[in-house]
């Protein structure tokens, strides 16, 4: 059994120059996995656009519609490598952060799709887990609109359709992306059979997040925040997957584990204060592996989200293709850790427990 990748270049017509959310952090990613050779080890999986069936299940389709009609009423399609092009007349914005072009309609279609590739991948059992990298991101893009750089819930979409196609009755999303996965809670806040955990930074964006958001109806105590301070590092990140994660994912009974995968907790990130390593990462994708293959065959299908240190994130997501595919080369981290004690993150994991109601 094989760890399945999927990459689609459409992505790079997805991109605004000087934004952080942009075609370099693939450029570079994927320059660093072509000189490792990793991807001759994997199975590559082909894309394209994803049906609009699965992207209804989680949006409302005015909102879909919205979209499309936005990126293709913008009529100059740019061109992201023209640096000189007009970029006022080649882009709207969504909100303060989120921008969208004239391909941004299919870039985004193109990124579910990958995902839902992948979806059918392993949960044929054609591959044991696999990886998705794509853009753009998609854990805070809403039920009725875009934020946050996203414009589908990707992972969402994927959550849905293991369920819909593949007769997954009960799925874990993991979200270690340093910021909170607000989409992808509003879209299962009431629904029992998707087991959302979220670790965070926080206060930080998007300002939710907190212990108290437990889910509601007969969804409660299935949605599950771990809103950190900054500075809890590789150990804050452990203790949660070991103390929390493990724990309810073992009494959930998960069919399949989805896993968000930002990796803009990293140290040398400029959008957050986390603190991580490309080793802690790999560590923490480890341990997501075991409990895949203890719960439900090994089925860990990961997404990336954020990641924005254009040298940490190419070396955050070979290594967690490592870990994915088992590789003896083990991780590849040139940066370390950075220096200084991290903060410790007990008192949190103490009182989610406490939330939750678990010793
Ligand atoms: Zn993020």
């Amino acid at each position: 059994m094989t760890t399945a990748f999927v990459y689609d270049p459409f992505e790079r017509n997805h991109s605004f120059p000087g934004h952080p959310e942009c075609l370099e952090r693939m450029q570079s990613s994927w320059a660093l996995l072509e000189a490792d050779g990793i991807l001759d080890s994997l199975t590559r999986l082909p894309n394209a656009p994803a049906p609009l069936e699965p992207i209804l299940a989680v949006h409302d389709a005015a909102y879909v519609e919205q979209l499309q009609e936005i990126c293709h009423g913008i009529e100059d399609p740019a061109s992201p490598s023209n640096r000189s092009q007009n970029w006022d007349q080649t882009a709207l914005w969504l909100d303060p952060d989120t921008y969208v072009l004239r391909d941004s309609w299919e870039a985004s279609l193109r990124a579910v799709g990958g995902l839902l590739q992948l979806t059918d991948e392993v949960m044929s059992g054609a591959a044991a887990n696999g990886f998705a990298m794509v853009r753009p991101p998609g854990h805070h893009a809403r039920p009725h609109y875009a934020k946050g750089f996203c414009l589908f819930g990707n992972v969402a979409a994927a959550a849905r359709h293991a369920q819909q196609k593949h007769g997954a009755e009960r799925v874990l999303i993991v979200d270690f992306d340093v910021h909170h996965g607000n989409g992808t809670e509003e879209m299962f806040y009431d629904d029992p059979s998707v087991l959302f955990i979220s670790i965070h930074q926080f206060p930080h964006y998007p300002f939710s997040g907190s212990i108290d958001e437990v889910g509601s109806g007969p969804g409660e105590g299935f949605n599950v925040n771990l809103p950190f301070p900054d500075a809890v590092g590789d150990p804050g990140y452990l203790a949660a997957l070991r103390q929390l994660v493990d724990p309810l994912a073992r009494e959930f009974r998960p069919d399949a584990i989805f896993l968000s995968a930002g990796f803009d907790g990293h140290w040398m990130d400029p959008l957050s204060g986390h603190r991580l390593s490309v080793n802690g990462y790999a560590a923490l994708v480890e341990e997501l592996l075991d409990l895949a293959e203890a719960l439900c065959g090994g089925r860990l299908i990961c997404t990336l989200e954020g990641g924005y240190d254009l040298n940490a994130l190419p070396h955050c997501i070979l290594s967690t293709l490592r870990v994915l595919s088992r590789n003896p080369a083990g991780v590849s981290d040139p940066f370390g850790a950075v220096e200084g004690n991290p903060r410790a993150a007990d008192k949190v994991i103490s009182a989610v427990k406490r939330r939750l109601g678990i010793r």
